[in-house]
C-alpha cells in the first residue's frame, strides 16, 4: 500500500510586547516564580481584562504578511479547560470570528521549485502557566500566565516532514522579520504542535489525525513526524490500523525518538467556547489598520530583489534571507562597498564555517564592515583569496584591522612588476631549454612558468600580473 503523508501545523509565537496581553505585567523571561504578576493574570475573581493594543497592531501586520484577511472585527471567547497552570478555569482565546483568516506562506525547495501552504488562521490569546515538578511535589509559576501569543494554523497542505520544517522556517523568518516575535525555540516563544495522518495515496478524504506536542526544535519535528508516520502506517499494514491510531494528543520523547499518547484529544465542543463578556469586540480604527499594514521587505521579496539586482542565485539568496540577521549582514557588506558574488561566498561558505562553539552571525567576532573590508582586499588584488582565508581565521581570534592583519601576516601580494619582472627573469634563466621548447610551439608550458614564479615568490605574487608579465617576457 503507497500512503500519502498529511500534515497541518499549529504554532504558538509569543508576540515581543513588554507587557502581557490583558494586565500591564512585564513579560520578561526567567524572573523568580511568581513575581511578574497581578490580579488579571492571576485570575481573581472580579478582576478586569484589558486587551494591549499592540498585540493588535502586531497581529495586522502578520496578516498582512502572509496575504490573509485581516478582520476589522473579531471576538475573544473563554476556552473552559482545568489545570493547575490556568487559574481562572478558562484561557482567553479567539475561536468563530480570530483577528486573521486565510493566509498563505510559499515554501522553497532546493531544486528551485515553490509550494504553497495555505494558512487557516491566526488568533490571539494568552498563555498559561507552567507546572513545575520536584519529586513529589508539584509548583506552579504564573509569571508566563497572560504572556500574548498568536496561535497560528495552517490547512493539512503539507506531505512530508521535510516540507513541515521547511514551513516552520519559513513562518519563523516571517516572524522575525516583521520583528513581532523572538521566535526563540529554546525559550518556547516559538512552539508547535504537529498534526499527523496518512490515507492511502489517491485518497482526498482526511483520516484521523494525532497531533504531536512539546516539539521545540526544527531537527525533533522532523523525527517526530517521521516516527508518527512511520507508526501509522504500520498499524495499517498490520490491520490495526482503526484499534491504533485514534485521534489524540502524542508526547514526543526525545531521549527515546518515539511518540507515546498522552491524553485522548477533545473536540472544541467539549471547551464550551462563548464569548467572554468582559472583553468588547475587537474593531480595528481605519488608521491603525492602514498604520499596520505597511510592513518590511519579507524573505521572499528580499531573495527575489537579490537576485534581480545583484545577479546571485536564487539558491543562495534564499540561503541569505532565510534569517534577518543573515540578510541584514549582507546588505551592510555590499554598501560598505563589497562585490555581490564575492559576498555571498565569504559570508555564507567562510564565516559561517567558523562560526561555531556557539557563536552566530549577530555574536560574530567579524562584523559585516570586517568581512566587507577583507572581500574589497582580495578584489583589488592586495591578497589572494587563498590569503583571504589565512586572514579570516586570524581575524576570529584577534581583534584587529583588516590591513593590519595583512601586514601582521605578510600576506600582501606582490603587484609590483619591478618586484615580479625580476623572479620571472630568474626562472626563465634556470629554464633555457623549456624556453626554447616553448617558443618551439609548446605552448602549454605557460602553466609551467607560472607555477615557477609563483613558487619563487612563495604565492605571494599577484597571479594576474604573473600572467601579463610572463606573456610579455616570453612572447618578446
Ligand atoms: P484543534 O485546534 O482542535 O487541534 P483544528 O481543527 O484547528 O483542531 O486543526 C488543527 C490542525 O490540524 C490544523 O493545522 C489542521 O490543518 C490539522 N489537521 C486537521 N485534520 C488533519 C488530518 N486529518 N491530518 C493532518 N492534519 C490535520
Ligand atoms: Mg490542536
Ligand atoms: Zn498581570
Amino acid at each position: 500500500m503507497q500512503f500519502e503523508v498529511v500534515i497541518g501545523l499549529e504554532v504558538h509565537a509569543q508576540l515581543n510586547t513588554k507587557t502581557k496581553i490583558f494586565c500591564s505585567c512585564p513579560t520578561s523571561f526567567g524572573h523568580e516564580p511568581n513575581t511578574n504578576v497581578c490580579s488579571v493574570c492571576l485570575g481573581l475573581p472580579g478582576a478586569l481584562p484589558v486587551l494591549n493594543k499592540e498585540t493588535v497592531k502586531k497581529s495586522i501586520a502578520f496578516g498582512t504578511a502572509i496575504n490573509a484577511k485581516v478582520n476589522k472585527k473579531s471576538i475573544f471567547n473563554r476556552k473552559n479547560y482545568f489545570y493547575p497552570d490556568l487559574p481562572k478555569g478558562y484561557q482567553i482565546s479567539q475561536f468563530e470570528i480570530p483577528i486573521v483568516e486565510g493566509g498563505e506562506i510559499y515554501i522553497d525547495f532546493e531544486d528551485g521549485s515553490k509550494k504553497r501552504i495555505g494558512v487557516t488562521r491566526a488568533h490571539l490569546e494568552e498563555d498559561a502557566g507552567k507546572n513545575i515538578h520536584h519529586g513529589s511535589v508539584s509548583y506552579v509559576d504564573l509569571n508566563r500566565a497572560g504572556t500574548p501569543l498568536l496561535e497560528i494554523v495552517s490547512e493539512p497542505d503539507m506531505r512530508s516532514s521535510e516540507e513541515a520544517v521547511l514551513y516552520l522556517k519559513k513562518l519563523h523568518a516571517i516572524l522575525r522579520y516583521l520583528d513581532i516575535s523572538d521566535a526563540n525555540m529554546q525559550e518556547g516563544s516559538f512552539r508547535c504542535d504537529a498534526n499527523v495522518s496518512i490515507r492511502p495515496k489517491g485518497e482526498t478524504k482526511l483520516y484521523t489525525r494525532a497531533e504531536i506536542k512539546n516539539l521545540n526544535s526544527f531537527k525533533f519535528i522532523q523525527k517526530a513526524i517521521d516516527y508518527e508516520v512511520e507508526r501509522q502506517s504500520n498499524a495499517w499494514e498490520d490491520g490495526v490500523y482503526e484499534r491504533d491510531v485514534v485521534q489524540e494528543t502524542r508526547l514526543y520523547d526525545t531521549e527515546k525518538n518515539e511518540t507515546r499518547s498522552m491524553r485522548g484529544k477533545e473536540d472544541s465542543a467539549e471547551y464550551r467556547y462563548f464569548p467572554d463578556p468582559d472583553l468588547l469586540p475587537v474593531v480595528i480604527p481605519d488608521d491603525m489598520m492602514s498604520e499596520c499594514t505597511k510592513i518590511p521587505e519579507l524573505p521572499d521579496q528580499k531573495r527575489d530583489r537579490f537576485v534581480s539586482e545583484h545577479g546571485i542565485k536564487e539558491y543562495d539568496a534564499n540561503v541569505i534571507t532565510s534569517s534577518v540577521e543573515m540578510a541584514r549582514f549582507y546588505e551592510a557588506m555590499i554598501s560598505a562597498g563589497a562585490g555581490a558574488k564575492m559576498s555571498v561566498t565569504w559570508l555564507t561558505v567562510e564565516l559561517q564555517g567558523r562560526l561555531v562553539n556557539g557563536t552566530n552571525i549577530v555574536t560574530s567576532p567579524v562584523d559585516a564592515i570586517k568581512l566587507a573590508s577583507l572581500v574589497k582586499r582580495i578584489e583589488d588584488g592586495t591578497i589572494s583569496g587563498k590569503a583571504g582565508k589565512d586572514v579570516l581565521d586570524y581575524l576570529m581570534q584577534n581583534s584587529i584591522d583588516v590591513d593590519e592583519a595583512i601586514e601582521k601576516l605578510g600576506l600582501k601580494q606582490v603587484s609590483d612588476d619591478g618586484a615580479i619582472c625580476a623572479i620571472i627573469d630568474e626562472v626563465i634563466g634556470a629554464h633555457g631549454n623549456k624556453v626554447v621548447e616553448y617558443n618551439a610551439g609548446k605552448v602549454q608550458l605557460f602553466g609551467f612558468f607560472v607555477g615557477q614564479v609563483m613558487k619563487q615568490s612563495k604565492g605571494s605574487a599577484n597571479p594576474n600580473k604573473v600572467n601579463d608579465l610572463l606573456k610579455q617576457k616570453l612572447d618578446s
